[in-house]
């Protein structure tokens, strides 16, 4: 789906991977992980899979997410005849591919028991999951368990301290970008996942503002100033979404319909109007992208000096046999001017002025 993340940058990003290729260098890049924070229940695995395109995280309320799940996405090319085949790896059921996304929720859940008991336990021990497609950029995603006070079931009586000093050791990397998610009909003030995000992101250069659960404010109460910042400020702003209902999960909603769901409920509510560039998954997804691009921007400069200075020495090798090859050298300076151009069209990317970019 369009709206999923880094689906404009995919052909972009193609193309870099080409180039290396091509002039026998490594791409110098790792996009940055995106880990989801806030409160048991804020909606934070349902940001996950909205931003994903695809149903397969366990969700619900009471405490669902109780071991830390990497999930690394990785991009694969169709198959010979075009069709298309995504599926899932588990780190810990190694060589079994789970061609069926909700047989890999039933995993996730069987292996959270395995470590955590079946009795609302929490373990650090993460769960890796890879999910391979044609669809998706080279991207991890942490989705981790949520911020809770008072012990239940098999928790132990320090919870909180727990799951705290588990989610800092993965949003405290200062390559991370941390989702911060705080329902609408709840306190922002009171926001574990600002407060946590504060911590470890004091700058607020890495944190962006998730507002959940817009569909289900009190009556005569909108999210307009959470949105605008007007309540608590952040560098790179908020973004207001509306996921699927508990009853919409018990239905088996779509993403598809559910995103519709949302466009439908932002276009009609007049509170949110005039806040369309704040307002839905895609436009949360439009905002990591450009984090993505600037963050890939920063790599360039760096992968030129490499392609020139590999440029350098096969002409010098070359010259030691006597000849330098036309073609060789000209090839390069090609894949120089290339990536200039792709630079300037990374700035007119970063800077909105631009959809996509050509990669023709
Ligand atoms: P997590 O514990 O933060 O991962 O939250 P989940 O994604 O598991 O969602 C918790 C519950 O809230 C589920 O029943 C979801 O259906 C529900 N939920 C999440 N986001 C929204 C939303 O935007 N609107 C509504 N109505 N329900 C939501
Ligand atoms: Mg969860």
């Amino acid at each position: 789906p369009a709206a999923a993340l880094g689906q404009t940058l995919i052909p972009v990003v193609n193309k870099l991977q080409d180039i290396c290729a091509q002039s026998g260098v490594s791409l110098p890049m790792d996009l940055p992980q995106v880990a989801v924070v806030g409160s048991q229940s804020s909606g934070k695995s349902s940001v996950i899979e909205a931003l994903v395109g695809r149903d397969f995280l366990p969700r619900g309320p009471d405490i669902v997410t109780r071991r830390p799940l990497v999930l690394q996405l990785i991009q694969t090319k169709p198959n010979d005849d075009g069709s298309i085949a995504e599926y899932g790896e588990f780190l810990h059921l190694p060589g079994q591919k789970f061609y069926d996304f909700a047989q890999i929720r039933r995993e996730i859940q069987a292996e959270t028991d395995r470590e955590a008991g079946a009795n609302r336990g929490i373990s650090e021990k993460t769960i890796r999951l890879k999910i391979y497609s044609p669809n998706v950029l080279d991207i991890t995603l942490i989705d981790l368990p949520g911020m809770t006070r008072v012990p239940v079931g098999d928790q132990p009586s320090d919870i909180e301290a727990r799951i705290r000093t588990m989610i800092m050791k993965y949003i405290r990397h200062p390559s991370c970008i941390i989702l911060a998610v705080t329902p609408a009909n709840s306190d922002l003030a009171n926001s574990d996942a600002l407060q946590i995000a504060g911590n470890a992101d004091p700058d607020g250069k890495r944190t962006i503002g998730v507002i959940t659960k817009l569909d289900i404010m009190d009556r005569g109460t909108d999210a307009r100033n959470m949105l605008l910042g007007k309540i608590i400020p952040l560098q790179l702003g908020y973004v207001g979404v509306v996921n699927r209902s508990q009853e919409d999960i018990m239905l088996n909603r779509s993403i598809k319909d559910a995103l519709a769901a949302e466009e439908r409920f932002f276009r009609s509510h007049p509170a949110y109007i005039n806040l369309a560039d704040r307002c839905g998954i895609p436009q949360l997804a439009k905002k990591l992208n450009q984090i993505l691009v600037q963050h890939i921007r920063q790599c360039l400069p760096g992968l030129k000096s490499r392609i020139s200075s590999q440029l350098v020495s096969v002409t010098k090798e070359y010259a030691s046999y006597g000849q330098i090859p036309e073609s060789r050298a000209g090839q390069g300076t090609l894949l120089l001017n290339i990536l200039s151009k792709y630079s300037e069209a990374f700035s007119s990317l970063v800077e909105g002025k631009s959809e996509g970019i050509s990669t023709s």
